[in-house]
Parts: C-alpha cells; structure tokens; sequence
C-alpha cells in the first residue's frame, strides 16, 4: 500500500506543477517539458511497454496451459465473453441515459469549424479473421494483441495437450513467466516518478481553459464511468465473486492508479495481474487468462465515453436519434470498444465507426479531442478495473470445479 501513497503524491504532485507552470510560466514549462516531465514519463512508458509482449505471450500460454482440459477452457472461456459483453453493455446503457438526463450538448456548442480526419474502421468480417495471425513473430514485432493472444491459446493448449511430451517448454514459459513479474516489482519502485512526469506533462499542456467549456460532457462522462466501477463492478464482485467490493477496489487501486497515468490497458497489464494475484488472490491460471484477453477487448470505459460522446455529438448538432438508431449505437459502441487497442486516444478515434453507423458527422470528433487526456485516463482506470472484477467472479464459480483435473504449473 505503501507504493499507492507514493503514486498518488507523483500524481498530485505532477498536476500541481503542471497546472502553476502552465499558468505563471508557460516558457519555463516547455523547458521542463522537454528535459524533465516528458523523459521520465517516456521512461516508465517504456519499461512497462517492454515488458508487455512477452507477458502477453507467456502469461496466456501458461494460462491456457494450467486451465488442461478443453472443457475446462471453453468454460472459463465462455464464462469471461459472457462477462466481457453483458457489463460493457450496461457500461453504454448508463451512459446513454445520463447523456439524455443531462443533456451536455444543449448547452450552446457552435460546432462551426469542428474539422476531424476520420481514419477508416475496420469491416467486422475483417476484424474477426485477421485475429488469426499469419505470422505470429510478426504479430509480437508489431504488438498485435489479438493475434498474440490467439497464438498463445494454441501454443498453450498444445502444451496441456502434449502433456509430459512438452514439459520441458512449460517449464520455460513459466519461468519466463517468473523473470516478467520479477522486473514488473522491480519497475514499480518508478512509478511514482513516472506518474509525477505524465500527470505534470499532461496538465502542463492542457491547462484548466480549454476544459471549461466542456466540462458538462466530461461531468457526464465521469458520472457514467463511477456509477458503472461503484454500481456494476461492486454488485458483480459481492453478488456474483462473494468478495467485499472495498476490499476490491482497495486492493486493486495501484493498478487503477498506473492506468491512470498511463492511459493504457496494455502497458497496465503487468500490474493489473500482480494486484489481481496478490491482493485479490485471483487464481494465476485464472488471472493470466481473463485479464490480458481483457486489457484488449474489455473497454467498459471508453464504450461509456463513446455513448456519451455520440449522444453530445447528437445534441450540439440538434439531430434526434429514433430508437432503433439507439440500439445501433449500443451494438456499435460494444464492437467499437473491443475493437479498441489497450492505448492512449484510440477510443476517441473507433468513436467515428459508431458515429458513422447512426450518419453522425464525424467532425464532431474535433470538439472532444481537446479534453479527451484526461477522460481517458479516467476511462482506462475503469477499463482494466472491469477484467479485475472478471478475474475476481470467474474465479469464484470456477471453486466448485476445483477438483477437476488440471496440469500443475
Ligand atoms: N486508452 C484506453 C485504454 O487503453 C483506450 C481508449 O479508450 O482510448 O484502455
């Protein structure tokens, strides 16, 4: 608990001077930008980036390794999908009613001049194929989570298949898997350091004028993303993973906070699963399996920010969307936030395939783009809070199965 208390001093501390050298100094701020707050954020990016490939590729293997049985797999498998897809449609749920109550975008936006290039979305068809990779080293060169991730289940079930045939290869992957968690201790002693640059290079930009005058968007946005972590997560962890919904989120909290400052599931992963395994005492077989697949396609957050974001899109462009326009955006938004990479910003970018699914104009993108930092680093704090709460109730019904028959690892 200890490193928690250091990284939300970093955080404090970073938005303090961020924010007192934007306003006094804006000179000095470029200079500390540059030498100071941007390098040692880069830094810490960078040492948990590095670690996020071959955590993927061992972590998911052994996973899949230790879960043995087909049946088994399929269970846990279809158990965490179910997950995945029920919490993230409630996550656009609320935020589409809190948009309606609220009405952010009634509140006089012009929307003249809004220009945004929208990059174009991937077909469907083509999303599900290619999460086969042709070349699996190219995926890990390319960092391709998908295609990583379905290259370890196969390796994995290969391994629980093959049995004493291939224990020499299991022992490897969890000794890999050791060697990864070790460095994942031992990079944290950074974070505070790492949050102080971030936060202090973030806010040093931004400052608080260019938030003001959407701050009744982001105030919807935040309400949505505490009511989904408070309301959804704490009744799923106690009803459904019959764990006190404090001691969740206490023990979570580091990796809330690094996610905070990185805005990034991927590189959040390694923590995510450290605080999943030792403070929740989520399964490891359990945890490598739920929490990297969810890091990739389990967005809560940001299907929250991308309801939100069409339905004040809608408004300041004074279009009414009928109902089944409606359920478009819910079937849209859930597809758009698995299709969403675990890193900063990508959300906002899928936010124009929902946009163009309901003929939004996708310029739109541009009155949101200035204040979106900080509502994803909010947003990928719930992200990776989700697949925590999916660990943490998978795990649980996965207990009456306990005696079935699994490799050891
Ligand atoms: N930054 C988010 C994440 O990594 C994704 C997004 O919404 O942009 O979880």
């Amino acid at each position: 608990m200890k490193l928690t208390i250091k990284i939300l001093v970093g955080l404090l501390l970073g938005a303090i001077v961020g924010l007192i050298l934007h306003i006094t100094a804006p000179d000095l701020f470029t200079g500390f930008d540059t030498y100071l707050f941007s390098p040692l954020g880069t830094l810490f990016l960078n040492l948990i980036k590095m670690l996020v490939v071959p955590i993927v590729f061992f972590s998911i293997t052994l996973g899949t390794a230790s879960l043995g049985n087909p049946r088994k797999l399929g269970r846990i498998g279809g158990k965490t999908l179910a997950f995945f897809l029920a919490t993230t449609t409630v996550a656009i749920t609320i935020a589409l009613a809190l948009a309606y109550l609220f009405k952010p975008g009634n509140a006089g936006i012009d929307p003249t001049g809004a220009e945004f290039e929208s990059t174009k979305a991937p077909s469907v068809v083509d999303t599900f194929t290619s999460i086969i990779p042709t070349n699996p080293i190219q995926s890990m060169v390319e960092g391709n989570m998908l295609q990583i991730i379905a290259f370890s289940i196969f390796v994995g079930f290969a391994l629980a298949m093959l049995g004493k045939k291939t224990e020499g290869i299991l022992k490897l992957v969890e000794q890999g898997n050791e060697i990864m968690m070790f460095l994942v201790n031992l990079i944290m002693r950074f974070a505070p350091y790492g949050a102080f640059g971030l936060l202090a290079s973030a806010i040093g930009r931004m400052g608080i004028d260019g938030m003001k005058a959407m701050i009744s968007y982001m105030a919807v946005v935040f309400i949505a993303l505490i009511i989904h972590a408070i309301v959804t997560y704490g009744s799923a962890v106690y009803a459904l993973g019959k764990m006190n919904p404090i001691t969740f989120f206490k023990g979570f909290f580091p990796a809330m906070t690094v996610a905070f400052s990185t805005s990034s599931s991927s590189s959040t992963l390694p923590i995510s699963m450290k605080m999943a395994q030792e403070n929740l005492k989520v399964p490891k077989p359990i945890s490598s399996f739920v929490q990297p697949l969810g890091a990739t396609i389990n967005m809560d957050g940001t299907a929250i920010m991308q309801g939100v974001a069409t339905i004040f899109i809608a408004q300041v462009y004074n279009t009414d969307l009928s109902f089944t326009q409606l359920v478009m955006v819910v079937l849209t938004a859930v597809l758009a936030s698995i299709g969403t990479a675990g890193v900063p910003g990508v959300g906002l970018i899928m936010l124009a395939m929902v946009l163009q699914q309901v003929d939004l104009p996708v310029e739109g993108i541009a009155l949101i783009i200035g204040i979106d930092r900080i509502l994803d680093m909010t947003r990928t704090a719930v992200n990776i809070t989700g697949d925590a709460a999916c660990a943490v109730v998978v795990a649980e019904s996965e207990k009456k199965h306990s005696k079935e028959s699994t490799v050891e690892v």
